[in-house]
């Protein structure tokens, strides 16, 4: 560790083989991982090579999110019903614009993963044979998925950090990442490691500037959470995507954003039991007065608003393919509809669905079959959706309680907010990207498609930080020499940055949080599940000028802690135009509703006769999805003389191998390392 002054800042430097920048479930897995494989190479003192830097340990989508039984998809475990990765990769390409290469390895390396967290303690629940038990989620045909209760991403993170710190590995807390270091360019460039600010360490004339050199970079920071205004992503979960597209990442699916029903007050999914508890559903008047039976309205009957509800719970995201006919997503655009009249909704779970005059009361013996029988087999027939939600699922109660929030007293308010991007950072394979070795993993890496099945985003992550481990280790265990060249790309990119930290303390542009809620505020209503053509190229025109702004003025620090907003303020502001240039691209090549988003159009299909468009009065319409586009992946990527900044093309998902060697010449290829050169 050096610490030299470079324009008067103590710089601290830090050299690593391998750099994982984030602690959730992915990136810690990712330095377990290495760990072993460093070991199994006979390298002793693993960990002391390894360091995970994190802008809060206890913070990150994995440590704070969750749901009511928060779910890891996985291989099927059952002891009756056969699987086969093959067969996983097929459901996770089934809605399209998903690599069959990323999806297989997904597959093949499910249960490794899987198991390596149950050896690690994450309590995944088995009966008394050992048998791991399953049940089906969300696009999911068999019954892949499992759960550890509503925390499982937590438990996985902390399972996985004590293996972390038994390895010997350093945990670098506090330490936002403001920067990414590249050094060369063409084939030869590469992210050489990152800028931090220590956020203990900033005071009136110092930073807190830390510098973290590598070989190798796993970038593990998430998704970009704080992007919106209406979200589920815990608070502070910030990411790095804009500084990624400045170091010259590819992204892929960017337009695949997820939405869903989420508590707002706690942030918190209310999928599952939640939802299959059939509570009532009411909005207010934004002082908590006026309650309506708000979904009455757009419903003939008791039993069919009812089952709808009860479908949320596992058709949980928001899908423009289940709304005509009263399918389930209508309950998330009839929720949408309350809110952006400034209305308040509630869940109530003391009291069942309330009808209008025409409907019956509401009568479990109502409920279309498939709710029907799920309550009956789950023995949940109690008479209020409190008692049912406490006999299917009491832990889905006690979270709320943590949180100051008891079910049993009082309704919960909630809204259709953000919630996991399916798209991210382009990788092959091994999760490397398109720079020579800088790995995504995670959720920042973009490797699902359209649709996924829920629970699979944890299953990703785990294979993701596995085959970068494995890679890294066998690839790239050498180290890097910094020439004297890179040394001063290094030295001129943090004299840049300290000078324009230095502008900032005195510009008179906008403050940082005014401009990461701006930024919020329009990718809500224009980047969120409902979208339209004109509104999106409006958007990302004013997403341009709050960048260029933010060039030309700066962002005002009213005191030295400011500096780390202004920071995050600055690269989200380059996300949300990425986030926004590739939402028009996708609408200009003739793009549809899909996924977790719908296209308003004029002429295309009812949402239903009586949700109507506010400025003509006639029913809102939307654009059925284009099926061709399935088979196209919308690329993103940084380039400073475009007209929007960035790029935009597309690639053909890569096919899933079908080739299976014999066992003598694949065990040639794994001992000559030939699997690394495919
Ligand atoms: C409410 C909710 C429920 C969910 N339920 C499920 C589910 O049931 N099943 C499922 O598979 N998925 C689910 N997901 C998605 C899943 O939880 C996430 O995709 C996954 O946890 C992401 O893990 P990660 O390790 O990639 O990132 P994270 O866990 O988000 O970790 C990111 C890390 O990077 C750090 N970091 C972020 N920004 C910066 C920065 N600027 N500088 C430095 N460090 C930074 C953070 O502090 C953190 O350490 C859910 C998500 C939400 C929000």
């Amino acid at each position: 560790m050096q610490t030299p002054s470079i324009a008067n800042q103590d710089v601290t430097f830090h050299r690593y083989h391998t750099v994982i920048v984030g602690a959730g479930a992915a990136g810690m897995n990712c330095a377990v991982h290495l760990c072993e494989f460093m070991r199994a190479k006979g390298i002793e003192n693993a960990g002391d090579r390894i360091a995970v830097v994190t802008g809060g340990l206890p913070l990150g989508t994995s440590r704070m999110s969750g749901s009511d039984k928060q779910t890891y998809y996985k291989l099927g475990t059952s002891p009756d019903v056969p699987d086969s990765a093959e067969a996983f990769a097929r459901t996770l390409t089934a809605g399209g614009c998903c690599h069959g290469d990323l999806a297989l390895a997904e597959g093949i390396s499910s249960l490794r993963e899987f198991y390596h967290l149950v050896q690690a303690g994450v309590p995944f629940p088995t009966d008394a044979l050992g048998t791991f038990i399953g049940y089906k989620t969300d696009h999911d045909p068999a019954e892949r998925a499992t759960s550890a209760g509503p925390k499982t991403s937590k438990f996985m993170s902390e399972c996985l950090q004590r293996q972390v710190e038994a390895y010997g590995v350093t945990i670098f807390d506090r330490q936002d990442v403001a920067h990414l270091l590249t050094t060369g360019s063409g084939p030869d460039r590469r992210i050489a490691g990152m800028v931090t600010l220590d956020k203990a360490k900033i005071t009136e004339s110092n930073y807190g500037i830390n510098v973290f050199l590598a070989a190798n970079v796993v970038l593990a920071a998430g998704g970009p959470g704080a992007l919106y205004e209406t979200s589920v992503y815990p608070k502070g979960q910030i990411g790095i995507h804009g500084l990624a597209f400045k170091a010259g990442l590819v992204a892929e699916n960017l337009t695949e954003s997820q939405f869903g029903l989420a508590s707002t007050k706690f942030r918190w999914n209310v999928s599952g039991t939640y939802m299959q508890a059939v509570p009532r559903l009411f909005s207010t008047d934004a002082d908590g007065g006026d309650e309506r039976e708000f979904l009455t309205d757009f419903f003939d009957s008791m039993g069919k608003m009812a089952t709808d509800i009860f479908l949320k719970g596992y058709q949980w995201p928001f899908d423009p393919q289940r709304i005509e006919n009263h399918q389930s997503s209508l309950i998330d655009v009839l929720v949408f509809n309350e809110t952006r009249q400034g209305r308040r909704v509630f869940m109530d779970f003391r009291k069942n669905p309330v009808g209008n005059a025409t409907m019956k009361p509401f009568d479990p013996d109502d409920l279309e079959p498939e709710a029907h029988d799920y309550l009956q087999a789950a023995g949940a027939f109690q008479a209020t959706p409190i008692e049912r939600l406490a006999h299917m699922n009491p832990p889905a109660i006690e979270i709320y309680c943590e949180h100051g929030i008891d079910l049993y007293a009082e309704p919960l308010e909630i809204a259709v907010c953000a919630q996991h991007n399916n798209g991210g950072f382009a990788v092959n394979s091994w999760w490397e990207s398109n720079i020579r070795r800088t790995f995504v993993i995670g959720e920042m890496a973009g490797t699902h498609g359209v649709k996924r099945p829920g629970g699979s985003a944890l299953n990703a992550g785990q294979a993701g930080g596995l085959r970068a481990a494995e890679y890294i280790a066998n690839v790239y265990l050498d180290e890097l020499t910094e020439t004297a060249g890179t040394q001063d790309e290094i030295e001129a990119q943090l004299r840049q940055l300290i000078a324009k930290f230095e502008r900032w303390k005195t510009a008179a542009g906008a403050g940082p949080h005014e401009a990461i809620e701006q930024i919020q505020r329009r990718m809500t209503a224009s980047a969120g599940h409902l979208r339209e053509r004109h509104d999106a190229h409006r958007a990302l025109q004013e997403a341009l000028a709050l960048c260029e702004n933010i060039e030309r003025n700066g962002l005002e620090l009213k005191k030295p802690a400011s500096i780390v907003c202004a920071v995050q303020a600055e690269h989200l502001a380059l996300a949300g135009v990425a986030y926004l240039k590739a939402i028009v691209e996708l609408i200009e090549h003739g793009g549809g509703s899909r996924g977790s988003h719908l296209i308003l159009a004029p002429d295309g299909n009812e949402i239903h006769p009586d949700v109507v468009n506010a400025a003509t009065g006639k029913p809102l319409t939307f654009k059925a999805e284009n099926v061709t586009l399935r088979t196209s992946i919308l690329r993103i990527q940084y380039d400073d003389a475009a007209p929007d900044r960035f790029q935009a093309s597309t690639v053909e998902p890569r096919p899933a191998p079908k080739a299976r060697k014999a066992f003598e010449p694949a065990w040639r290829d794994y001992r000559e390392g030939k699997i690394y050169r495919q």
